[in-house]
């Protein structure tokens, strides 16, 4: 059976598994896994340690399994790509505008490696992977959702990932909520990110007189349930309010089976899942909303290096 390299590239960290590609519908098991820093500013750092990142596990790989044999290697990284090339890179602005694919094909041809790559957005391989081995297993129509500093999103409708025109769709977390909201990392104002990221209900609960300090999702939902912190609980309301809206969109609008939150505000405990699809219920079409799922992902940490790999399972 063959082995497959996959790569999350994020905005501080690099990290990859090396995988072994298990028979169709089981999560392929990591063998070994590698972490490196990306360098937001620098290209040929972030390039350079991406090629260092595939190359020690492919020494890896050949140095301690009989009969090795890499399959392909899949990458996934934030912001969109057309045909490989980066064209909107919020967190890593040294790679905008950079042919990845072909970047990083030639230079791990010099060091020997010659397998198929893929690269291909962090969000959609999220929701790959859970659609594969994950939360939204043996559904056909499944929309996950990145809940984390940022908001992200990516599509599997009827099957199959939806791309879009420019490779771009499923930027769910830049969709108007209520223009009336908080300024966005994009710009804009009351985007869904400015209104239910993890930074931003920290920054709602802070802007809003909120007294805990050095806090997070997690303590301010707790003090929310409590009933210990009023600006807590008020904070938490318009967030499942607003949450509630961004999800209604998506019901209305796609009509998936599955919803899956991804991200450290999916980690927020099984009330907080009650209370956006209550919100969401409120908003979504009764038809469509009756029966859709809004679930917590099941490969946790593993899911983007797992849905980068699954790129070289797939293509
Ligand atoms: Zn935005």
């Amino acid at each position: 059976m063959a082995y497959v390299i996959g790569l999350d590239v994020g905005g501080t960290k690099i990290e990859g598994v090396l995988a072994r590609a298990a028979y169709h519908g089981s999560i392929p098991k990591v063998v070994r896994k590698v972490r490196l820093q990306t360098h937001p500013s620098s290209r040929e750092k972030t390039i350079g340690n991406i090629v260092d990142a595939v190359a020690w596990l492919y020494s890896y790989g050949k140095e301690n399994v009989n009969g090795f044999r890499l399959g392909g290697i899949g990458i996934g990284t934030s912001g969109f790509l057309r045909n490989g090339r980066m064209e909107m890179v919020p967190n890593i602005p040294a790679l905008k505008g950079v042919q990845l694919r072909n970047v990083l094909q030639e230079q791990l041809r010099e060091k020997g490696i010659n397998s198929s790559l893929h690269v291909e957005n962090d969000s959609i391989c999220f929701v790959l992977a859970e659609s594969m081995w994950g939360a939204a297993r043996g559904f056909k129509s499944a929309i996950g959702v990145i809940v984390g500093t940022g908001i992200g999103g990516g599509l599997v409708l009827d099957g199959r990932v939806y791309r879009g025109r420019n490779g771009g769709a499923g930027h769910i977390g830049h969709v108007t909520i209520d223009p009336a909201g908080p300024r966005c990392g994009c710009g804009q104002f009351g985007h869904f990110e400015s209104w239910c990221s993890g930074k931003h209900i920290v920054m709602r609960y802070i802007a809003a007189g909120g007294k805990m300090r050095g806090t997070g999702p997690a303590a301010i939902f707790a003090a929310a349930e409590a009933g210990r912190d009023a600006v807590a609980g008020r904070v938490m309301v318009e967030t499942y309010e607003k949450f509630g809206i961004a999800i209604a969109g998506l019901i209305n609008t796609f009509n998936p089976e599955v919803i899956v939150l991804g991200g450290g505000v999916s980690n927020l405990p099984p009330a907080f899942y009650k209370r956006i699809a209550a919100a969401a219920g409120k908003y979504a079409y009764p038809a469509l909303f009756r029966g859709v799922k809004i679930i917590r992902n099941r490969l946790g940490d593993d899911a983007g290096v797992l849905g980068a790999a699954s790129l070289a399972l797939n293509g």
